[in-house]
């Protein structure tokens, strides 16, 4: 068992000095206390904040970062990324699928995420065969193969429109009946290494019928992670309004008993009545910065949601990039440039952005996942980013500056991330190589 002294440490009650940690045979933080003075043995850590759990991605869509950035019509949009998107999706194999997630997560350990909420909805093999699981078993043990925590969430995709329309065929390896997918569920329930988690997942209310949910709710649900995309385009919420007479949150929260273990990905278009909704449930509203302005989609009302004590998470989504900083820069200045003021995300406890950002995003990401990775306390797992302080620009700073300073002012992540209380290496040569033929025959 080995024990960490670590000076300035973000704890969840703020910023603390001087804390002895202590890690126990399986991992976990079985100590902690402040005020301590360093004794032998103890490796000391200068600054340390804890691991950002990840709670959206579409790992595939690594392959495509950087590619969807030219002019296809007078019009390009979400929707005309999205046809981009499905080439991709319509090309990779559960061999390439593997060595890409590997990468990524290797990618995500670097970044400072520890933990990763996989939307998976690639589900049948490319000469779509009656086989649902290759591509599942895929990101189950490229996860547990690079160290990162998991949370899988297979995704019932049925239908191309609110209207019940059938997918087109681009959309085919999507398709799961839902007999199909609670299969699907309860076998790849029994396929996750240990310490891995599954949730139920539903692509969005334009791709799943309210019947639908409700079924596999009812054969399902015990209370593990829910998550769905909820109002990331103002076409779908138009859409949905039109045709079932409700805006998807109200559709949803009408129907269905959304609760605490629900996570509603791109809550971005919300009315007053609908923010209230989420608030009072405590579901997680599942944001994703980065992506969201790659894509156009809109902004969420932080501001609101906040005085209302609302739970966010944030995931990386597309990974355009992936940096968890960034997301939390590119959430606060979305808010600047919306509201033309400044400090936006803060309280009277934690007035400063980073602390009150990273804090939030931590607790509603162990919420997320369901996995016990809410920062550094007791109980949780020893998961941690030991800040590099000897980077100039963060020269003679404490805590709080440093924490604000690497949201806004770094260009680079000088962060090394523990996991179990271990140093992480992740990326291999290996790793590296086989992402990079992987790339070759994809692009
Ligand atoms: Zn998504």
């Amino acid at each position: 068992m080995q024990n960490y002294f670590f000076k300035h440490a973000l704890l969840a009650n703020g910023w603390q000095e001087n804390i002895r940690v202590k890690i126990s045979s399986d991992g976990l933080f079985s100590d902690i206390s402040v005020n301590e003075t360093l004794r032998y043995n103890d490796i000391e850590l200068d600054c340390v904040i804890p691991a950002m759990p990840n709670c959206h991605s579409h790992v595939f869509q690594r392959t495509m970062a950087g590619l969807t950035e030219f002019k296809t019509s007078e019009s390009d949009s979400f929707w005309s990324w999205r046809e981009l998107m499905y080439q991709y999706a319509n090309q990779i194999d559960a061999d390439q699928l593997y060595h890409v997630a590997r990468y990524c997560y290797a990618e995500m350990l670097e970044a400072g995420y520890t933990s990763i909420c996989e939307f998976h909805y690639i589900h049948r093999d490319l000469n779509h065969s009656n086989n649902t699981e290759n591509m599942s078993m895929a990101i189950i043990n490229a996860a547990n193969d690079i160290g990162i925590d998991l949370t899988l969430l297979p995704v019932l995709y049925t239908q191309a429109h609110i209207d019940g329309s059938p997918l087109s065929g681009l959309q085919q390896r999507f398709k799961l009946s839902v007999p199909e997918y609670i299969q699907l569920y309860q076998s790849l329930q029994q396929k996750l290494h240990e310490g891995q988690n599954i949730g139920i997942c539903f692509h969005s209310l334009r791709a799943v019928s309210i019947e639908q949910i409700k079924i596999v709710l009812n054969e399902l649900d015990t209370g593990q992670p829910i998550h769905i995309h909820i109002a990331e385009q103002t076409a779908e919420v138009n859409q949905i309004q039109q045709h079932l007479g409700k805006r998807p949150v109200e559709l949803l929260f009408k129907h269905v008993d959304v609760a605490a273990n629900w996570c509603l990905i791109h809550a971005t278009h919300l009315n007053k009545s609908e923010i209230k909704l989420i608030t009072r449930s405590k579901a997680i509203a599942g944001l994703c910065p980065m992506t969201e302005a790659n894509l156009g989609d809109g902004i969420f009302p932080l501001t609101e949601f906040n005085q209302q004590s609302g739970r966010l998470a944030i995931g990386s989504d597309s990974h355009i990039l992936i940096n968890p900083f960034q997301e939390l820069q590119m959430l606060e200045y979305s808010q600047r440039l919306n509201d033309q003021k400044r400090i936006i995300a803060s309280s009277a406890d934690s007035p400063n952005v980073g602390t009150f950002l990273w804090n939030s995003a931590i607790k509603g990401g162990a919420q997320a996942c369901q996995l016990p990775i809410d920062g550094i306390q007791v109980g949780q797992k020893a998961n941690w980013l030991s800040i590099n302080t000897d980077t100039t620009l963060l020269t003679n700073l404490k805590g709080k500056q440093i924490l604000d300073t690497m949201i806004f002012a770094s260009n680079q992540i000088p962060v090394e991330t523990y996991r179990f209380g271990q140093k992480q290496a992740s990326m291999t040569k290996n790793i590296v190589e086989n992402y990079k033929n992987t790339l070759k025959s994809l692009r």
